[in-house]
């Protein structure tokens, strides 16, 4: 019997306010299906060199090496990990959350001789704690989160950057989430390895990982005693393709690279600062609204992510009934919980493209009456006036 052909991808509308993916430009759609070259193409060469160019102005760096490595966040994380760690080098990972796990395992696998110092779900790390971790332990490599996304809890850097040179150490952060939401000064704060990723703030489909090393990091790696344990992420290897001799490496993922380059063209064409500004202020309309639909954040205000909001779930309600439900009725995407907060928080996104004022109102509205459906008595008039109050006042 001949197999029935299956339905063709036909997905439903959706608004993405989880923690990643955010919405994406019909601009960068178009880029996706623009036509594929050859990967040594004089034409795609000239996308690379003008997506260095662009990298380098998103991350805020002169970093030569800057590129996007193929493969999701993950592959970021990696490449950064796997580069500047031998078999045996000490690597301390700062943990308050899923993905500072994440990068503890990844070392450990790199062959690291991994220490970690742990903080509560949606606590951040204090210069001081560091800097005693760090005189402990002695690493070759400091990891840590820049914008946790399971938590919602921002991460500054600078003070941190200082010490963990001071120390003769390198730091390697990940800035998955932050990269086009909030500042990420990589020359400024001085960072040796940065990695991000393509569907967070940048709004472009998942697919790449931008990442930038900077000069001691490349120094670093030059002086390596031994492979690097992944052919794939081999930074040696990997630039030659994408500076120096271009010599084949691995077939680019041609389209997803014109996708992120139509993406970072709309981030400089935006402006950093407006971005910024954007992702802000939506993100303090959302409190307001929230706040008044008796919502409570779950990171200490001070330490909120903008493009990522972890609230309490209240009392008394469902979370993946209600999540179904924004989903289903509303066709809003949010996240729930991750790990010891699974089933207590959600996660609203406003990344990127995501980042909207209208959206803001439809998840206050979507939300209000979910909340009132399942037998509480919000006020969603109230929270979409003061959501409104909030744009008008800046
Ligand atoms: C999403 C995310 C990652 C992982 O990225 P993938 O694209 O899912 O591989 C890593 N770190 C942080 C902070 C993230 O938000």
């Amino acid at each position: 019997m001949k197999p029935s052909l299956l339905p063709a991808i036909s997905p439903p509308r959706r608004i993405l306010m989880g923690p990643g993916p955010s919405d994406i430009s019909p601009r960068v759609y178009a880029a996706l299906s623009a036509p594929t070259v050859g990967h040594l193409d004089p034409y795609y060469l000239k996308v690379m060199d003008g997506m260095q160019e662009m990298l380098r102005q998103v991350f805020q760096t002169k970093n030569e090496l800057t590129l996007a490595v193929s493969g999701t966040g993950s592959s970021g994380m990696e490449a950064c990990v796997v580069n500047l760690i031998e078999p045996g080098d000490r690597m301390l990972v700062c943990v308050n959350g899923v993905f500072g796990m994440r990068m503890a395992d990844v070392a450990t696998r790199a062959g690291a001789e991994v220490t970690t110092i742990e903080k509560e779900f949606g606590e951040i790390f204090s210069p001081e704690e560091i800097a005693e971790a760090v005189e402990k332990c002695n690493p070759k490599v400091v990891g840590i989160v820049h914008a946790e996304t399971s938590t919602g809890a921002l991460q500054p850097l600078e003070e941190i950057s200082k010490i963990v040179h001071d120390a003769g150490s390198l730091i390697l952060v990940d800035c998955v989430t932050s990269l086009g939401g909030i500042p990420v000064k990589v020359d400024e704060w001085n960072l040796d390895a940065v990695y991000s990723g393509t569907q967070k703030c940048l709004s472009c489909p998942p697919g790449l990982a931008p990442v930038t090393f900077s000069p001691q990091a490349v120094q670093v790696m030059d002086e390596r005693k031994s492979k690097v344990a992944s052919w794939y992420l081999d930074m040696s290897m990997v630039r030659q393709y994408w500076g120096g001799s271009r010599a084949y490496h691995d077939t680019a993922p041609i389209n997803m690279n014109y996708a992120l380059y139509e993406a970072l063209r709309l981030v400089l064409e935006e402006g950093l600062e407006n971005r910024f500004q954007r992702h802000m202020k939506n993100h303090l309309a959302l409190k307001a609204g929230l706040k008044e639909l008796g919502i409570e954040y779950s990171v200490p205000e001070g330490q909120q992510l903008p493009m990522l909001n972890s609230v309490f779930i209240p009392d008394g309600i469902d979370d993946a009934q209600i999540r179904k439900q924004l989903l289903n009725d509303y066709g809003i995407e949010i996240g729930g919980g991750l790990g010891p907060v699974k089933g207590k928080t959600w996660r609203i996104g406003l990344m990127g493209v995501s980042s909207e004022h209208s959206n803001v109102i439809q998840l206050l509205t979507a939300l209000g009456q979910c909340l009132n459906q399942a037998g509480k008595n919000v006020d969603v008039k109230a929270a979409i006036a003061v959501a409104h109050a909030v744009r008008s006042n800046g």
